[in-house]
C-alpha cells in the first residue's frame, strides 16, 4: 500500500513503523530489531515506574506510621542532628530535625520555630544547663545512652526525665514530664529529714534525745577504735531535783531543765561535740578526740553556765541555786573494752560526785584522783 492516508491509519491502530516497497530483507530485520529493543526498554521502564510508586506508597505509610506515632507518644520526642565544625570535624552545635507536638507544647514554640532553627548550644545556655552539652556530644562519640532528671520551669511543669540515644550523627531524645513524682520525693525527703530530726529529739528540752545519744556513741566509739583516739563521756545530774519538783510543782521543774538543757548545750564548742539528755534530769556530752583534762575543761564550763543561770533553789542541800553533779571518762577503745565500760566509768563518776557532796564534777580514777569542785 502507497497512500499516506493508509500510513496514518497504520500509526493510528498502533503501528510502530513502516517500510516502502520494495524492501530489503536486512533493512526488515534491522527495524525490527530496532522496534524490539524499543519495547523491551519500555517494558523495564514500566516496571521501574511501577517500583517506583511501590516505594512511594510505603514510604507514605511509614511517614503516616511515624507521625502517628509521633503525635499520639505522651512523652515529647525529638531528633538532634550534629552541627560539625567544617575544619576540625568536632561537633559544635546540634540542630533539630524532628519535634512532636509534647515537645512543642513544653518548649511553648511551633515545630515552624523549632525545626532546623532550635540550636541546643544557645537553647542550654538560656536554661542555665550547658553542662549537658558535652554530654550530648559524648553520646554521638560513645554510642553510649544518657538519661537524667531536669529542672525546667514550663507552664505547671517544672521537672523532666530525659533519655537520649545516639540516631546517625546525632541522637534521639525523648522527655518525660515528672514534675508531680519530684515534688512527692522532694516532700517526702523533706519529710523523712523532719522525722528524723525528731525521731531524734528531746521534746521538752530541745537537744537530742537518748536514742541519738546511744547512736552516736556507738558511730564515735567504732570511729575512735579504728583511729585510736580518746572518746570522752560526761554525765551530769542535777543535784536534789526531786525537791526542786516538790518545791517548785512539776511545771517549774520541766521550765528549769530546759534552761539547764539549752545551757549545757552552748558549751560544747566543736560541731561535734553531742549534748543529749540521758534521762529525767540527767544529761550527757560526748567529746570527739578528748582526753580527760579536755573533757573536764568542759565540765567545768557547764559548771559556770549553770552558775550563771542562777535558777533558785530553796531546798537544796548544797548551794540556794540549782547545781549538778557530774561524771567524767574518757577512753581510747579497743578489743578488750566497750562502750557499756566508758558509760560505768563515767556513772561511777558521777556516783562519787554525789556521794563526796554533790556540785562538783569528778573524773574517773586511773586518770587524776583529784575532786574539782565549783
Ligand atoms: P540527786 O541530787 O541525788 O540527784 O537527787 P534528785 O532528787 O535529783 O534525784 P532523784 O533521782 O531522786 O530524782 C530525780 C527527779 O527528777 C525525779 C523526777 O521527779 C524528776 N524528773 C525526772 N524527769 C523529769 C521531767 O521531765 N520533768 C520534771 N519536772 N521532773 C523530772
Ligand atoms: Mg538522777
Ligand atoms: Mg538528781
Amino acid at each position: 500500500m502507497d497512500d499516506s492516508f493508509d500510513k496514518l491509519k497504520a500509526f493510528k491502530v498502533g503501528g510502530v513503523d513502516y517500510i516502502t516497497k520494495p524492501f530489503q530483507i536486512e533493512e526488515v530485520l534491522a527495524r525490527l530489531k530496532a522496534q524490539l529493543i524499543l519495547q523491551n526498554q519500555q517494558r523495564i521502564l514500566q516496571a521501574e515506574i511501577a517500583r517506583r510508586k511501590e516505594i512511594e506508597d510505603v514510604l507514605y505509610q511509614s511517614r503516616v506510621l511515624l507521625s502517628g506515632v509521633l503525635n499520639s507518644a505522651l512523652d515529647g520526642i525529638a531528633a538532634m542532628q550534629a552541627v560539625r565544625e567544617s575544619s576540625t570535624g568536632n561537633i559544635k552545635d546540634f540542630r533539630c530535625l524532628v519535634v512532636n507536638p509534647i515537645i512543642e507544647k513544653i518548649l511553648e514554640k511551633n515545630r515552624e520555630e523549632i525545626i532546623g532553627k532550635l540550636l541546643l548550644k544557645r537553647f542550654l545556655a538560656t536554661h542555665n544547663m550547658l553542662n549537658l552539652f558535652d554530654q550530648f556530644v559524648a553520646i554521638v562519640e560513645s554510642g553510649d545512652p544518657l538519661d537524667g532528671d531536669v529542672y525546667y520551669a514550663s507552664g505547671d511543669s517544672c521537672w523532666f526525665h530525659y533519655v537520649a540515644v545516639k540516631l546517625g550523627d546525632g541522637f534521639a531524645i525523648t522527655v518525660r514530664d515528672i514534675t508531680v513524682r519530684k515534688q512527692m520525693e522532694i516532700a517526702l525527703q523533706e519529710a523523712n529529714q523532719k522525722l528524723e530530726l525528731l525521731a531524734n529529739l528531746d521534746v521538752l528540752t530541745q537537744i537530742a534525745n537518748r536514742r541519738r545519744f546511744n547512736d552516736y556513741l556507738a558511730q564515735e566509739w567504732q570511729q575512735h577504735q579504728r583511729e585510736q583516739n580518746s572518746l570522752a563521756l560526761i554525765l551530769i545530774d542535777i543535784d536534789y531535783f526531786k525537791r526542786y519538783n516538790d518545791c517548785y510543782g512539776h511545771q517549774g521543774g520541766d521550765d528549769c531543765l530546759i534552761r539547764v538543757a539549752q545551757a549545757i548545750a552552748k558549751v560544747p564548742r566543736r560541731p561535734t561535740d553531742l549534748v543529749a539528755r540521758y534521762g529525767g534530769e540527767e544529761f550527757a556530752v560526748i567529746l570527739r578526740n578528748t582526753d580527760i583534762e579536755g573533757a573536764l575543761i568542759v565540765a567545768n564550763g557547764i559548771q559556770t553556765a549553770i552558775a550563771e543561770l542562777a535558777i533558785s533553789h530553796e531546798n537544796s542541800e548544797v548551794s540556794d541555786l540549782i547545781t549538778l553533779s557530774i561524771g567524767i571518762a574518757s577512753m581510747t577503745p579497743s578489743i578488750e573494752t566497750s562502750i557499756e565500760d566508758l558509760i560505768m566509768y563515767a556513772d561511777q563518776s558521777l556516783y562519787e560526785a554525789k556521794k563526796q557532796g554533790r556540785n562538783r564534777a569528778i573524773v574517773h580514777k586511773p586518770y587524776i584522783s583529784d575532786i574539782v569542785s565549783t
